[in-house]
């Protein structure tokens, strides 16, 4: 490393990242409080500052560059990753012209199915950068227009909050349900009709319009990209959910002046292009649904037909009672009085509301867990614990907030019988026993379990996650209201982050303790080694902190000069095995829940 370069280096590492944060967040605040009051002049005068502050542009690249996890595709530039000094050049030069370049598409294989692939936009740095910088732009003003019952894609939101708002409006009654899908949503925005409905200033608008009309490159060769938003975009989310938005709204409007006593509006439960539409009355059901279509027409937009059913939570029709959403079922039960709940008022409500993982996603688990063991066929019993932990553990945290136990007890069965065809199989002429005994030890007070001798490694079981109902985000609130004890707090107890993680968020009170800051939903945590390993340090408990990915890389970066190493390639890297990836992005419908 060349010695201007290291200055570079620490000029980067040394800008006052707290403050720069605290500025840009309060800006934030800001322009969600004025677009909560409808004050449109007051959001774009501090959409503009936000735009050409500096803070905010470092911000932004500091998030493309370093807190991007599995990022590190190439756009049609070629660049991979940027060095301190890049990094402050780019912000130097972040400004919304108006131009914009094309995206490269790569093709990667599906999860699960090796001969299918999906195509993926990869942005050049630059634009990916100006991407974040608008988005921290819009963010805050949309955040405070969108729906309560909108939980997809957005910050402090989860899959786990829009289940509980479904399990809370059919709780005390058996309701009709719509259950629907938009067809290729991303892919078929219209273009104008979007630009209409983000209605922001001018510059932004200019840029949004070059992005959405900056076409595709695929092996060389250009494509025009007639609808759909932004490819592999940061904004891209945010702009799906401005299209969509707005169907509670035309349901509250069409339904206010009923004359019924005792009417409830109808619910619309959305997780992105996922929804649910919940009523006691099937015409008003139907009702919706066409409101629904009709909302979404201009946009470009239609219900899956394939996909879109109505359906009854407790009676059957069209088919078996019940629907699935986001990979949970969620049904109801004729019960008799011992097993019924009750009403508010006390009455029985003879059935019962059982929200459970769905069967696609218990096949699917299943699928993968025999995978995993067959691609590791002949690999040492370590490699397959260290292997199979993440798929066993992510998958029962996600399902750790309903009625999973009979499911984790049936697939821990299942994970046995594999388990053990890949142990005979290795040692044919050896007894069973012995084979068995190599394999699984049994510790005091348990049963057996699979384990390298001595315990050294052991591997967990779907059945060990603690059952935890999940306490559902309140009505409209947002991340942009400030209030960082709430959402601190909700981040700890979210089913999402591993148990030690939470341990460690309750024990720092939901701050990073590098720099001050609290823990965002969406940040980069990582758990690091007070004292570095390298330096003698103890992997145990009191020697954890969590922190945020950059705030690591810093740290870690000084750990190497205090220990007299400033050379890159001679430093052990330390292991950061507990990274945890952003909760909001999460692919629609559940349908891979650790990843
Ligand atoms: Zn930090």
């Amino acid at each position: 490393m060349t010695t201007t370069e290291s200055t570079l280096m620490d000029e980067w590492n040394t800008l006052p990242w707290r403050k720069l944060e605290r500025s840009v967040f309060k800006l934030q605040q800001r322009i969600y409080q004025a677009s909560n009051r409808g004050d449109i002049k007051t959001v774009h005068r501090l959409q503009r500052l936000l735009l050409n502050s500096w803070a905010a542009k470092l911000l932004a690249v500091r998030k493309v560059t370093q807190d991007n996890q599995g990022k590190k595709t190439a756009g049609i530039d070629g660049i991979k990753s940027l060095t301190p000094s890049q990094r402050l050049t780019l912000s130097q030069n972040l400004k919304l012209d108006g131009k914009a370049r094309p995206v490269r598409r790569v093709w990667i294989p599906k999860p699960g199915q090796p001969n299918e692939q999906r195509a993926l936009g990869i942005p050049v740095m630059k634009e990916r950068a100006l991407q974040r910088l608008v988005q921290s732009a819009l963010e805050p003003e949309w955040e405070a227009r969108f729906e309560p019952n909108s939980y997809g894609f957005r910050p402090g939101r989860s899959c786990h909050d829009a289940i509980e708002a479904i399990f809370m409006a059919i709780r005390y009654k058996p309701k009709y349900v719509l259950d629907a899908d938009l067809e290729k949503c991303f892919d078929r925005i219209e273009h104008q009709e979007l630009l209409r409905k983000v209605k922001t200033l001018p510059q932004i608008r200019r840029q949004l319009k070059a992005w959405l009309q900056a076409g595709v490159i695929d092996q060389g060769q250009w494509f025009r990209t007639e609808s759909g938003t932004i490819q592999g975009s940061p904004l891209s989310p945010l702009l799906a959910n401005i299209a969509i938005h707005g169907i509670e709204e035309a349901v509250a409007k069409k339904y206010t002046r009923n004359p019924r006593r005792g009417f409830y509006l109808p619910i619309i439960v959305r997780y992105a292009d996922d929804l649910v539409a919940v009523h006691d009355d099937l015409n008003i059901i139907r009702e919706v649904q066409e409101l629904i279509e009709m909302q979404l027409k201009p946009m470009g937009l239609r219900l899956k037909p394939e996909k879109t059913r109505i359906t009854h939570t407790l009676k059957s029709e069209n088919g078996p009672p019940g629907f699935d959403f986001l990979g949970f079922n969620i049904r109801q039960y004729p019960v008799g009085k011992t097993h019924s709940g009750k009403s508010p008022q006390g009455n029985l409500l003879g059935f019962k509301t059982i929200i459970k993982p769905a069967k696609s996603s218990i096949r699917r688990q299943a699928r993968r867990l025999k995978t995993e063991i067959a691609e590791r066929r002949d690999a040492g019993q370590q490699v397959l614990i260290k292997a199979l932990r993440p798929v066993i553990t992510g998958w029962g945290r996600y399902y750790s907030t309903v009625v999973s136990k009979r499911t984790f007890n049936y697939l821990d069965w299942v994970l046995c019988s594999i388990l053990l065809a890949w142990a005979f199989r290795r040692h044919t002429g050896k007894n069973k026993g012995w084979i068995i005994r190599k394999y699984w030890s049994r510790t005091p007070g348990k049963l057996w379990t699979f384990q390298t001798p001595g315990g050294k490694h052991i591997l967990p079981e779907h059945s060990q996650t603690p059952i935890r109902r999940h306490l559902k985000v309140i009505g409209k609130r947002s991340i942009y209201d400030g209030d960082w004890v709430y959402w601190s707090a909700r981040l700890g107890r979210c089913p999402d982050v591993p148990a030690r993680v939470s341990k460690l968020l309750q024990n720092q009170r939901g701050t990073c303790w590098e720099c001050g800051l609290y823990f965002r939903d969406g940040d980069l945590m990582e758990v690091d080694h007070i004292i570095p390993r390298a330096s003698g340090g103890r992997d145990a408990f009191h020697n954890w902190q969590l922190l945020h990915r950059h705030c690591h890389d810093r740290k870690t970066a000084e750990d190497r000069t205090a220990a007299g190493t400033n050379d890159n390639r001679q430093m052990i890297e330390e292991p950061c095995d507990a990274k945890v990836s952003s909760t909001v992005l999460k692919p629609s419908g559940g349908s891979d829940p650790v990843a």
